[in-house]
């Protein structure tokens, strides 16, 4: 079974206007599948809807080969986790960011999901290394070193299933690249799913799925999608 499967889901937040209107895509466990379409398409209501905060009118969203609505939420959240295009606005210091997730997590599993996020750099300039981390404020941190703390924070759970909303919508373009391929590592480790409002950031994705007017489209990989486009 693929860790996530939508199912010709259907789901409007009002009657008369209907947002999702056909959406079947598949997330394999440790791939990396994208998300991708123009703004409005429905791509955060497709993941509010996996995170479960709503549930679709029809059509079945199924994780693991087991339908959500058979499951608690608390179920199906257990396995997933989420990171939002704001989540990386950090007020603490580094270390207190990437534990917030884990409070009691061990050093061991610090070091285990800062080299996975690539923050090795960011470490090593500080006088001490890991242990200085205490010390670090996030506000010292570019806005790529903050995107990369929130996705280390949500590694740090070991989601089974990691959705991360446009994560590089506060990157320039070299940020945008480095986190593009740390993306690839990622999905070494859990099934990753990736809004992107940009092809290229997701260009090493196993899959894009193409939304448009709240129906998936079309799906394939880059090198597909640029020569049907
Ligand atoms: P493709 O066939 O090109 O992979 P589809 O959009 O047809 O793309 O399907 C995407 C994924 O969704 C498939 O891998 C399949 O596992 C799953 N899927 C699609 N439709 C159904 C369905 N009616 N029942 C079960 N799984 C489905
Ligand atoms: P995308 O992420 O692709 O930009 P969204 O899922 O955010 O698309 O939005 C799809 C449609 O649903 C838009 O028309 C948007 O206005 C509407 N929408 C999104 N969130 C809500 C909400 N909480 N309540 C009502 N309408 C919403």
């Amino acid at each position: 079974h693929p860790a996530l499967a939508l199912h010709d889901v259907h789901f409007a937040y009002d009657p008369r206007r209907p947002v999702l209107r056909g959406v079947t895509f598949a997330v394999p466990h440790r791939r990396f599948v994208a998300l991708v379409g123009p703004s409005g398409a429905g791509k955060s209501t497709v993941f509010a809807l996996v995170a479960r905060f709503y549930e679709p009118d029809a059509g079945a969203v199924v994780f693991d080969g087991r339908p959500a609505a058979e499951l608690t939420r608390a179920a199906c959240r257990g396995g997933i986790a989420v990171v939002h295009q704001n989540s990386h606005v950090v007020h603490g210091t580094l270390r207190d960011n990437i534990a917030y997730a884990v409070p009691e997590a061990t050093e061991e599993e610090l070091r285990r999901v800062i080299e996975l996020a690539r923050l090795e750099e960011v470490v090593d300039r500080l006088p001490g290394g890991l242990s200085a981390v205490v010390g670090e404020r996030g506000s010292t941190l570019s806005g790529g070193e903050r995107q990369r703390i929130a996705l280390a924070r949500a590694l740090l759970v070991r989601p089974s299933l990691l959705l991360l909303d446009e994560p590089t919508s506060h990157l320039d373009s070299i940020n945008e690249s480095a986190l593009t391929t740390v993306l690839k590592d990622v999905a070494q480790e859990c099934a990753l799913l990736v809004i992107a409002h940009r092809l290229s950031t997701v260009q090493h994705a196993d899959r894009i799925v193409v939304m448009r007017d709240g129906r998936t489209v079309a799906a394939g990989c880059h090198e597909e999608l640029l020569t049907r486009s």
